[in-house]
């Protein structure tokens, strides 16, 4: 499989209104910003089209991803990146009136988003809610909470299923091994919210006000950004910036609507509209 005809690329940019950008492997490199990154950005902003950050990452707040951005030098505001977190945060504000009892396993991020503002408040083993994300100070009283919780009832979302989490020292235990652990001990699944799934999506598309067949859903990884774009019937595009190789793609039964090697592309094609 090669990069997609120019011709193929534009029909699909000339109807896109509106895009949700993956960023680990398509803005950046562990800190490093990806080539045309700058460019695209700025030329989203200068055509009047809304983006949203989307990623799994649990660990991390808004206002965390943005200080690494502006690390790399690009400038954009907490509101513009939606994390698992946030998006979990979203999701189950929806379902359950204010003051509903949640036991949190996660970090500081996911407690953040779940309790800042006192919509939801803290519980223990009679909360209604669990919510479990990433978390690299897991302990066992924390596993049993939850599983006591979840064994009495109460409804458990996990921000994200990533079972590994890549680190500079290697691969370690990501959200989708603490799932595994509550499944083990509960028999249990959560309501997972991060790409593949398409709760994060759906929390993307509300807060920008665009619909699904106009937001381009752009991304690095087959089995979670081109995935998610495509349960969720949005145009995909995949960017071999980051973790797909060619012959990763050419084996995938997963099909992204245009392959680009980096972003220039679409670079070009916003400069040549204005
Ligand atoms: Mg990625």
């Amino acid at each position: 499989m090669v990069a997609t005809s120019q011709t193929e690329l534009q029909k699909v940019l000339e109807k896109a209104k509106a895009y949700i950008i993956d960023m680990d492997g398509v803005i950046y490199r562990g800190d490093m910003c990806l080539p045309h990154v700058p460019e695209f950005l700025q030329a989203l902003e200068d055509s009047g089209i809304p983006y949203l950050m989307a990623t799994n990452n649990s660990t991390k707040s808004p206002q965390e991803f943005a200080d690494k951005l502006q690390g790399m030098g690009i400038d954009l505001g907490p509101d513009r990146i939606l994390t698992s977190s946030v998006a979990t945060r979203g999701m189950v504000e929806e379902r359950y009136p204010k003051g509903t009892g949640v036991f949190v396993v996660g970090m500081q991020a996911l407690h953040d988003a779940m309790y800042a503002d006192g919509y939801f408040v803290p519980a223990e083993r009679d909360a209604k809610v669990v919510v479990s994300g990433g978390h690299f100070g897991l302990t066992y009283a924390e596993l049993r909470t939850a599983c006591l919780a979840i064994r009495d009832g109460a409804d458990w979302f996990a921000t994200n299923g990533d079972k590994t989490f890549p680190t500079e020292e290697g691969i370690i235990p990501g959200s989708g091994a603490i799932i595994a652990a509550l499944n083990a001990a509960t028999d249990q699944w959560p309501e997972v919210v991060g790409k593949p799934s398409t709760g994060m999506i759906d929390e993307a598309l509300q807060s920008m006000g665009t619909t699904r067949a106009e937001t381009i859903m752009l991304g690095d990884r087959l089995d979670t950004d081109i995935l998610a774009g495509e349960r969720a019937d949005m145009p995909t595009m995949l960017v071999m910036t980051g973790v797909t190789d060619k012959r990763e793609l050419d084996a995938s039964d997963i099909e992204p609507d245009v392959i680009v090697d980096d972003l220039e592309p679409l670079v070009s094609f916003y400069s040549a509209g204005s």
